[in-house]
């Protein structure tokens, strides 16, 4: 599972279509590296991408806003219509001007300014190219969940490449190759899940969905920007609440494969929903292993997978691949420069998660002093 640490944060990303360009011919060499070296097997790469490599934060923020306004109708609508747009803007060669068809048009689903339904439009064929090189290559696209400002944008930009992906030809059910983000350290995660899934039910019965779970990297970010602003905290008031309400995603998500499963199996057709575990919380893999087993889910299907970061977290992937399930290492990807960012998060993690690191340092020590007596 590879990572390119690409994005951008409000006012810092220039709207500039040739640094757009360079992150998609990037996104696209590591699809193409993922699916040559591949090691998997039956089960496929993944690449992870972040919509603020494609489009600016500050579009995405207003973007967010203009969508966040509608209802569930109007969100399927405007899905929907910038589904559409993807297709017919390839066709078009992404020629369309700021007064053209295309803008009118999704500005009848969406309450935008001109140029932003321009900016927009614009990222569409770029966003198509990645979704069909990764259906095409048999990798799953997996978009990350950012700010809270700017994630409802992500995930109608991620529900527009589902209603084309995530569908085969004939309106035969394939196994989706666009995956969302949830984060489960907001209080209304499960909501956000929720709303997604019935978004994409809503689109089609034809339309898959993948979700990877996590608890969410943004917490102090999110917390200062909501009392800059003077918003409630979106984040759960403790770690415990965040614990609760991502084990409670996980199940709504396992319930779900299982459900699709069955479906499936009765059908003979492919299954329609996946979930993919992205913590290194032993408790939470623990939970969900079980989980998996008592709803009879094939845990080498591919329909649930486990991920934790490359370099972490080895006493959780390790055993998890040992009982029989799919685990990935998420390795990012970039110059110094760019991977910066990430690594300075994963550093300011909290607490908790050094916790964990402790607990990872004395398992090591431990193994390495029952090595060394063995050898002795
Ligand atoms: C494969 C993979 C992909 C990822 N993709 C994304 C992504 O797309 N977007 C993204 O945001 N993150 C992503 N992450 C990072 C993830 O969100 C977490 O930051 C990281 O995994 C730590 O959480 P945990 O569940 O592993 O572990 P834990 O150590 O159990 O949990 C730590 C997390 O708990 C939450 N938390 C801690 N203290 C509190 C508190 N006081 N109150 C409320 N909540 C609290 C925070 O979210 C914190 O990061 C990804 C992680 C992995 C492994």
């Amino acid at each position: 599972m590879v990572a390119p640490m690409l994005e951008t944060d409000l006012g810092e990303g220039v709207d500039e279509q040739e640094m757009y360009l360079r992150n998609l011919t990037k996104t696209l060499l590591l699809v193409g590296q993922s699916r040559r070296q591949s090691v998997l097997g039956g089960s496929r790469p993944v690449c992870q991408t972040k919509m603020t490599a494609h489009l600016t934060a500050d579009v995405l923020k207003r973007v967010s806003d203009a969508y966040q306004s509608l209802s569930l109708e109007g969100k399927v609508k405007a899905v929907a219509t910038l589904g559409d747009l993807m297709v017919e803007e390839v066709k078009a060669k992404g020629s369309s001007s700021s007064s053209s068809p295309s803008v009118k048009r999704l500005l009848l689903s969406l309450p935008l300014q001109e140029t932003d339904a321009q900016r927009l439009i614009s990222c569409l064929p770029r966003l198509h190219q990645l979704g069909a090189a990764c259906r095409d290559d048999g990798v799953v696209l997996a978009v990350d969940a950012e700010w809270t400002y700017t994630n409802p944008a992500i995930n109608l930009m991620t529900l527009a490449l589902m209603h084309i992906f995530n569908r085969g030809e004939a309106g035969e059910i394939v196994r989706p190759v666009i995956w969302n983000t949830y984060q489960g350290y907001l209080k209304a995660a499960v909501e956000n899940l929720q709303e997604d899934l019935a978004v994409a039910s809503l689109l089609g019965s034809d339309v898959s969905f993948g979700a990877k779970l996590v608890r969410g990297a943004y917490m102090e970010r999110e917390r200062a920007w909501a009392a800059e602003q003077g918003h409630p905290d979106p984040v759960n008031d403790t770690y415990e609440d965040t614990c609760t309400v991502y084990n409670r995603m996980v199940r709504v998500m396992l319930e779900e494969v299982a459900r699709a499963g069955a479906a499936a199996k009765l059908q003979g057709t492919a299954s329609s929903r996946a979930v993919m575990v992205a913590t290194h919380n032993e408790e939470s893999v623990v939970r969900a292993a079980e989980l998996v087993g008592r709803l009879g889910l094939d845990p080498q299907g591919g329909d649930v997978v486990f991920a934790q970061v490359y370099g972490m977290a080895e006493n959780i992937s390790v055993p998890l691949a040992a009982a029989g399930f799919l685990v990935y290492k998420s390795v990012p990807v970039g110059t110094v420069g760019e991977v910066l960012p990430y690594l300075s998060r994963r550093a300011a993690e909290n607490r908790a998660v050094m916790r964990g690191a402790r607990r990872e340092r004395q398992l090591l020590a431990k193994e390495l002093a029952a090595r060394v007596t063995r050898r002795g």
